[in-house]
């Protein structure tokens, strides 16, 4: 841990003057909008704390966060891909609770993360906006090393995560984070707690994975997912078979197997339509047509 008179020196420094004293300028492409209002970033790290530890961060910049992770003595690892603040946060946090690696999260390797968390963690992030849905899609394939997350993304983006069926927000990422954890949206944070400030809103949530949940059952859900959502304004009769093995061919089938209404369109289907899709898939799946491995397409 640090010094605490470092610590109380730390919570009172401002984006914009750490900015100026480090010669820095925000990074657009990196999302660089910094967390600026204590009261936020104290909510953010007390619902992870909840959730418990250790902690993953994604992208802990001028250590908003950080500082308030590394305060509840426990492992925390925090990735940077911006090379200036990754050593300025590896001087900040020397002989800490808190390892900073410099590396862009969605190139790390699985292994590597089960390696440092071989008994699971907690991801904690005001996640950069430009790859946020890179980012979920990567949490969904990590998700048995990291079944809890406390996030913050752009608000319509939240909105859309947490959107019910008929909705326009409603879409594919709508149903992965449905079916497959528990989401909620705990609150918004206006444009002004940043600096720089972005030009739209954010909002909080936190998700829990459902534990148990097989590669292949993720693998078959994407693939009908996928297949439903490909020309959303089509009805579902109509839909392209080519996120499906071996084609089209059983798609009425699969359909009827999960008394799905082949004139209706994608966004009116419930995340358990999609669910029982997936089974179906799953139950007729043939050896010589396997569901496509690796890693996890949106
Ligand atoms: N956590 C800080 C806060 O709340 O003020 C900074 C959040 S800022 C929205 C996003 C941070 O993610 C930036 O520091 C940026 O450099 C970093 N970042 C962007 N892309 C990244 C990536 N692919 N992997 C890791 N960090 C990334």
């Amino acid at each position: 841990m640090p010094p605490r008179d470092s610590q109380d020196k730390r919570s009172t420094e401002h984006p914009g003057k750490l900015l100026a004293a480090l010669g820095f300028s925000p990074l657009k492409g990196l999302g660089q909008n910094f967390l600026h209002d204590g009261n936020v970033s104290r909510k953010i790290v007390a619902e992870a704390v909840s959730l418990g530890p250790p902690y993953l961060e994604i992208g802990p910049g001028l250590a908003g966060l950080t500082d308030l992770l590394a305060e509840t003595g426990s492992p925390v690892t925090a990735i940077e891909l911006d090379r200036g603040l990754a050593g300025w946060l590896r001087d900040r946090f020397a002989g800490s609770n808190v390892e900073i690696v410099e590396s862009d999260f969605l190139e790390i390797h699985e292994d590597e993360f089960r390696r440092r968390f071989p008994a699971g963690a907690t991801v904690v992030g005001n996640l950069p906006y430009s790859v946020s849905s890179p980012m979920l899609i990567r949490l969904i394939e990590l998700r048995e090393t990291f079944p809890r997350a406390v996030l913050m993304l752009q608000k319509e983006m939240v909105d859309r995560l947490c959107s019910p069926p008929g909705c326009k927000a409603y879409g594919i990422l709508s149903v992965y984070v449905a079916v497959l954890s528990e989401a909620r949206e705990l609150f918004v944070v206006r444009r002004g707690c940043f600096t720089p400030s972005p030009d739209v809103d954010s909002a909080v949530f936190s998700l829990r994975f459902a534990p148990g949940l097989s590669a292949r059952f993720v693998r078959a859900l994407q693939a009908v997912v996928r297949t439903a959502f490909a020309q959303r304004r089509k009805t579902l009769r109509n839909a392209p078979g080519n996120f499906l093995p071996g084609g089209s061919a059983d798609w009425p089938e699969l359909l009827s197997a999960a008394a799905i209404d082949p004139g209706a369109r994608a966004e009116t289907i419930p995340p358990e339509g999609y669910r029982r899709l997936a089974e179906a898939l799953l139950a007729r799946r043939h050896p010589e047509n396997p569901l496509p491995s690796g890693r996890t397409p949106e």
